[in-house]
């Protein structure tokens, strides 16, 4: 299903996102950059060492990527010429300033998108997966953060793509599109 906000084409798709043709696939880190399950560690295995080594690089530089904050890597051996970093909260009943920070981690990948000169990219459900975020509400959340970014920034990526890798998740975005739009 696709969405059209201003010149942004914002698709919904059901598929793998390791195999996603975009500029950019955004990864749901953890705050230490290592390797985990879920679908940072699909990333990984299909990036191969190039990301390895790339978040190596931030963990001496920076320590980490902090709750809601984002880093870039090149994308090794992916389609995806880059990789964003992203790392979502941990659910733990919704008044621990899980939604902003959610929405957070969508808004700064688009940002640093912008920055990069990147035309496309590809998001999976931030959060939904081992850190429990209900998916009903993370997808409401998603989507309310990527269409206030692209309403509100003066240039957005032209094509958002949300791949989402199983048919309950996908389900709960396209319900979600309904809501937001
Ligand atoms: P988090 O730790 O942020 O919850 P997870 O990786 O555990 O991240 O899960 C986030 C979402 O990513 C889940 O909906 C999970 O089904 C999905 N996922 C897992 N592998 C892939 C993949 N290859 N492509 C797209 N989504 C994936």
């Amino acid at each position: 299903m696709k969405q059209q906000i201003r010149e942004t084409t914002l698709e919904m798709i059901q598929g793998d996102i390791t195999k996603a043709e975009v500029d950019v696939i955004v990864n749901a880190a953890n705050s230490e950059l290592i390797g985990g399950g879920g679908v940072d560690g699909a990333i990984r295995r299909a990036g191969g060492d190039e990301i390895e080594q790339a978040c190596a690089e931030i963990r001496r530089r920076e320590g980490g990527c902090p709750t809601g904050e984002a880093v870039i890597t090149p994308g090794g051996n992916l389609h995806a010429n880059y990789v964003i970093h992203t790392v979502g909260p941990v659910w733990q009943g919704g008044s621990s300033g899980e939604a902003e920070l959610l929405a957070s981690c969508y808004k700064e990948s688009l940002r640093l998108a912008v920055d990069n000169n990147i035309q496309s990219i590809a998001f999976p459900s931030i959060s939904t997966g081992i850190y429990g975020y209900p998916t009903e509400k993370a997808a409401v959340v998603a989507l309310t953060a990527v269409k206030e970014f692209v309403i509100q920034d003066t240039i957005a990526p032209i094509v958002i793509q949300f791949v989402l890798f199983d048919e309950a998740t996908h389900t709960c975005y396209l319900d979600a599109l309904l809501t937001v739009f």
